[in-house]
């Protein structure tokens, strides 16, 4: 019998409504049963009247993608995920359970706007070509993995987007992270924390890397940390600072 169900991993952005693409936004409004953690649902309550909801909190994402595709096989099932749904989302572990109990459900992966883009966004232009982004949550990663990914990522001398920066599980990452930081890049490179980008509480706040400690305690696991590179600079914004990171026209126009 041909199933009618079908499962949605849907990215809705970084908070505000107006950061979800409109696929995102039909996903939501077409399903019949919306599953995600609380902090996500909450994002998205307007569009949740008459639906099914599923609250699950957060570490119980293998439990969650189960249910989402047992669902799926005769529901249309819509799980949400913040920002982007494949960039430390749920889009991987949905697709692996799905793999792995062999079942033939119809399955859409839907992207939003990350972390990364959206702090970037707020701040003025720091990624502007080739960046990284590495996550400090050694939950699903070693910790020493991680370190061998920052020393070569700072090595490479593009700006970085640091998520999961810390949270009370595991203070102490981010100031092995900075201290990778500062062995690849002088002390007045640009270093930008956005805590809870487009949403309420939105705070922006732009130091040096050797300033870092000044502004440490901006960063929880609501923030992201953009690191700068010896080009990047720090300019004036309406009322704040902001960081550019030149993508490399001068090097060929005059303006
Ligand atoms: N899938 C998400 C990332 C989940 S990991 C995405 O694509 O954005 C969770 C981490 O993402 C947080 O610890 C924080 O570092 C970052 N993050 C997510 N939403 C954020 C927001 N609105 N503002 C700042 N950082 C955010």
């Amino acid at each position: 019998m041909p199933l009618r169900g079908k499962l949605s991993i849907v990215g809705i952005g970084p908070g505000s409504p107006d950061q979800m693409t409109v696929r995102a936004w039909q996903a939501i409004r077409e399903a019949e049963y919306v599953i995600g953690n609380d902090a996500y649902l909450k994002q998205i309550q307007s569009l949740l009247e008459e639906k099914e909801v599923v609250v699950s909190r957060m570490g119980e994402e293998v439990d969650r993608a189960k249910r989402a595709v047992s669902l799926a096989r005769d529901r249309l099932v819509v799980m949400v995920s913040g920002g982007d749904s494949g960039i430390y989302g749920m889009a991987s572990i949905v697709l692996e359970v799905l793999e792995r109990e062999g079942v033939q459900v119809t399955w859409e992966i839907v992207p939003g706007v990350t972390a990364a883009n959206a702090a970037a966004s707020l701040l003025g232009a720091p990624l502007s070509g080739d960046f990284a982004a590495i996550s400090l949550s050694d939950l699903l990663t070693p910790i020493d993995i991680i370190e061998h990914r920052l020393e070569h990522a700072f090595a490479m001398g593009v700006p970085i987007a640091l998520y999961n920066p810390k949270s009370r599980g595991r203070p102490h990452n981010l100031a092995i992270a900075i201290g990778i930081a500062r062995k690849h890049l002088p002390p007045g490179t640009p270093l930008g924390v956005v805590r809870d980008a487009y949403r309420d509480g939105e705070t922006v706040v732009v130091t040096t890397l050797g300033d870092f400690e000044s502004v440490e305690e901006e960063v929880d696991m609501h923030a992201i940390v953009l690191v700068g590179t010896i080009e990047s600079r720090i300019i004036a914004m309406e009322g704040r600072h902001g960081i550019i990171t030149p993508r490399g026209y001068h090097r060929k126009y005059v303006y």
